[in-house]
């Protein structure tokens, strides 16, 4: 396995910022994982992993860190009657087209979070009134102190929340899905993703949600709308004019300019609704509020 070194974290988020990272490894099967850990180790780097990069948001100056993004068979796909078992880097896109084809339902969902396994995990990725506790029989985590299966409880889903930790990679996963007619999982899947599409910039460089949605009924996104952030710029980040819990990098961003715009977005929304809103986008490499 090549281990890279000064790899842009720009190439490897949605959003398209971050500086590089000392180290970056492709490990396509858990012996070539637990290498790539133990190499990190020998070096006194922390391990870190990416997946699609569709909820980080990693610093301009990079990140001393041995950064790795889940290959081959990490990132494979297979179906065992309602079981789909896949690598944590399989893409949600490819699970979901597996899924659907072998008449399994129970992935719709996630039909708009461009997202890997792993990073679904980590997050607790959820939409439309589910999320992956709802999916996840097992995953199996792998870490410098050895690997084992966790259940979802041993691995505390929440609410885009999870107690995997940063150094902890998820490898694998197991779904339990359900018996579907493929064409009910082509038309809910056509809704969602035109639900998706009428509020939300599917065509932009964005990390996704900003902000978690706070307790009570005003979500973060029409909180900041009320707030008057829809369109506010700062260098080349903007917040997006379709929905204000989205940053878009609109030219040339750097990670320093969305965090701008987030601490503004703190700002407002603590002034005008008291409220403390809490970052959904991971930080990778010393970002702070
Ligand atoms: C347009 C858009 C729409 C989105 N819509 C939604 C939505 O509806 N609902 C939602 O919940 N999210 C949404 N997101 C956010 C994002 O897609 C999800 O959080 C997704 O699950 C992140 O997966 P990822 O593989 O890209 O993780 P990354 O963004 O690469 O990483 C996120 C975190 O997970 C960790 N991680 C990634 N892979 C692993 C692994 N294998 N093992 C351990 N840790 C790992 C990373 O270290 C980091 O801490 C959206 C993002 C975009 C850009």
């Amino acid at each position: 396995m090549e281990i890279e070194t000064d790899v842009p974290l720009a190439r490897l988020t949605t959003i398209g910022t971050g500086g590089p990272a000392t180290a970056f490894a492709r490990p396509g099967s858990v012996t070539e994982l637990e290498e790539a850990i133990a190499w990190g180790a020998e070096r006194g780097l922390e391990v870190r992993t990416v997946g699609l990069g569709s909820n980080l948001l990693a610093a301009d100056e990079g990140i001393d860190a041995l950064v790795v993004r889940l290959a081959g068979d990490l990132a494979g796909v297979e179906i065992d009657g309602e079981l789909l078992r896949a690598g944590g880097g399989a893409t949600n896109a490819v699970c979901l087209h597996r899924a659907r084809d072998a008449g399994l339902g129970g992935l719709e969902f996630a039909c708009a979070i461009p997202g890997t396994a792993g990073g679904g995990v980590r997050m607790n990725a959820g939409a439309y009134g589910s999320d992956w506790s709802a999916i996840l029989v097992r995953a199996l985590v792998v870490s410098a102190e050895g690997s084992g299966w966790l259940t979802p409880e041993e691995l505390g889903l929440e609410y885009r929340h999870s107690r995997v930790r940063a150094d902890q990679v998820v490898a694998r996963v197991e779904y339990r899905l359900v018996p579907k007619p493929v064409a009910e999982i082509k038309l809910e899947v056509a809704d969602l993703v035109a639900r998706r599409k009428a509020t939300q910039p599917t065509n932009k460089r964005t990390f996704g949600s900003v902000f978690k949605n706070p307790p009570g009924e005003l979500g973060a996104g029409r909180m900041l709308e009320l707030c008057g952030l829809k369109g506010f710029a700062l260098g080349g980040a903007l917040v997006s004019p379709r929905h204000a819990n989205f940053v878009e990098n609109a030219g040339d961003a750097t990670s320093e300019d969305c965090l701008g715009l987030l601490r503004e977005a703190r700002r407002r929304a603590h002034q005008q609704f008291g409220v403390d809103l809490e970052h959904e986008v991971v930080f990778l490499g010393s970002l702070t509020l």
